[in-house]
């Protein structure tokens, strides 16, 4: 096994013409801190991984019609900070991955953020791609020379191709454009705690309805308070939380939050709920930190953070042990050893109470603490992930490996798939995909990557 760090595509070129003629397999990584769902590793052993996270450029900041490009490298950080730096009236999208991971890794593994532009795939304008046979290629209007709308029309003319790039073997991704969100007039975040652990079924039906009727643009998250609080001393009663950003026109956010009132009181959802907008935040704050600790605003801070664009290593220190927590964030530290078994589900109440049943039985079987969110991906889908925390020594492993099987196992028995995999991971999906779509992506890798050199067996292509 080796590692490799090209600078430029002229690097990532000859790393090809080599592997094609020494027969080796490369597999690439942004940032390589996929957590959860195979971190670095490549999808079988013996691999070069090919680490882009020295390629860092970010170029054609578009104020007007928000948009950038950046390469594999740039982290969370790194655009926060440049936005910051530009004193840009525009924010990018987070994940509660951390500061330190890539945007790129997480966006072709179509991972979500925190923000109105949470879908990050769907905010991809163009790709520019280094296919496998030393090819480069870009998508949309990249591919027409001179085409002025090339950052900001993403289907341009003809087959689109930018979704062959993400969750495949099919290319290695340099260039991503991708949208960024205008800051806000108003900033309003809404949280609120529920009492009861059936309360996530009514509030299913009650976000869905707010979300398709445009009352609800931004990523809507329901925690339990186990997830929510993990192994931080906050003292919080009540069996699930919530948050959503409702910002935008200062008008709107009025409305918004008397829309949302409403309809949680309709549907009789025992909620309480919170509004904190800049000026509340200010406050809260201010007293905090002269008069007296307020402790679980501080713990909202992270919070408020990621639907400003700015990332926060508190979601990971929430999910880990304090010790792990404080040590410097390398997983090889970490007493804690973690996985996500994620799946999807129609936004319909019994669909996904069904979901969580299946999941929670395996949980309480296999003697683990259930730490679940549900959140909306978009109006007419739920995603649950559960994360699966143990220890390393044997036992611990092999509970954790017979629980994820059987969970997984009958999650996908009921039609409830994941989002997404990843290396050590695949075989979950084995037999599922259907033949023809199967001999169909498999006839694509043959014509882009005739040696089958790059991450063989990645989502079983
Ligand atoms: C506490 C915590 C919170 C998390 N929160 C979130 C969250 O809110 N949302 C979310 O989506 N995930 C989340 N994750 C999961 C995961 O950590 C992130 O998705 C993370 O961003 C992925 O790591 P990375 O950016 O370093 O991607 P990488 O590991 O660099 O890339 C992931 C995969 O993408 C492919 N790839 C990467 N770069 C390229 C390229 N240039 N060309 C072609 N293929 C490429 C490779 O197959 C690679 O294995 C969380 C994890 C933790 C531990």
């Amino acid at each position: 096994m080796a590692v490799v760090y090209p600078e430029s595509e002229n690097d990532i070129l000859e790393l090809i013409d080599f592997s094609r003629k020494n027969k080796c397999k490369i597999h690439v990584i942004s940032t390589g801190k996929n957590w959860g769902y195979g971190s670095a590793q490549g999808t079988t052993l013996g691999q070069i991984i090919v680490d882009l996270s020295k390629m860092k450029q970010i170029t054609e900041l578009n104020e007007s019609l928000g948009s950038v490009c950046i390469q594999p490298g740039v982290t969370q950080d790194d655009l926060s900070r440049y936005l910051q730096k530009y004193d840009s009236r525009l924010q990018a999208d987070v994940t509660g991955a951390g500061p330190a991971t890539s945007i790129m890794g997480n966006t072709l593994e179509r991972g979500y953020g925190h923000s109105d532009y949470a879908d990050r795939f769907a905010n991809i304008i163009s790709l520019r791609v280094i296919l496998p046979n030393g090819k480069i290629i870009e998508t949309g209007y990249g591919a027409y020379k001179g085409a002025r709308a090339k950052y900001t029309f993403r289907n341009g003319v003809g087959p689109a191709l930018d979704g062959l790039f993400s969750q495949s073997n099919f290319g290695i991704v340099t260039v991503m454009t991708i949208r960024l969100q205008p800051k806000p007039e108003c900033f309003c975040l809404m949280v609120g705690v529920c009492k009861n652990e059936n309360d996530f079924i009514p509030m299913v039906v009650a976000f869905r309805e707010l979300q398709l009727n445009g009352t609800i643009t931004g990523f809507v998250q329901i925690a339990n308070l186990k997830r929510a609080v993990g192994k931080t001393n906050i003292n919080i009663e009540g069996a699930w939380g919530m948050s959503v950003s409702i910002s935008g026109p200062k008008a709107l956010v009025k409305a918004r939050k008397k829309i949302i009132k409403l309809a949680f009181s309709a549907a009789k959802i025992n909620c309480r709920l919170l509004f904190l907008d800049d000026l509340k935040i200010r406050i809260v704050d201010w007293f905090s930190r002269n008069i007296f600790s307020v402790k679980s605003f501080e713990n909202l801070a992270y919070l408020i953070d990621l639907k400003k664009g700015i990332p926060s290593n508190e979601p990971l220190k929430i999910l880990l042990d304090q010790e792990s927590a404080d040590s410097n964030l390398n997983p090889k530290d970490f007493k804690v050893r973690f996985r996500w078994i994620c799946a999807t589900s129609p936004a319909n109440p019994t669909d996904v109470e069904l979901m969580y049943n299946i999941a929670k039985s395996q949980f309480d079987k296999h003697g683990f603490e259930f730490r679940i969110t549900l959140s909306f991906v978009n109006p007419r889908t739920v995603l649950m992930i559960a994360s699966l925390n143990y220890d390393s020594s044997e036992k611990a492993v092999k509970s954790a490996d017979d629980l994820y099987v059987q969970c997984r196992g009958e999650l996908l028995k009921n039609g409830f798939f994941p989002y997404r995999s990843g290396s050590g991971m695949f075989d979950e999906l084995a037999g599922t995909c259907d033949p023809n779509t199967g001999s169909l992506l498999k006839a694509i890798k043959t014509i882009v990557d005739p040696d089958h050199i790059l991450s063989p067996g990645k989502y079983n292509i």
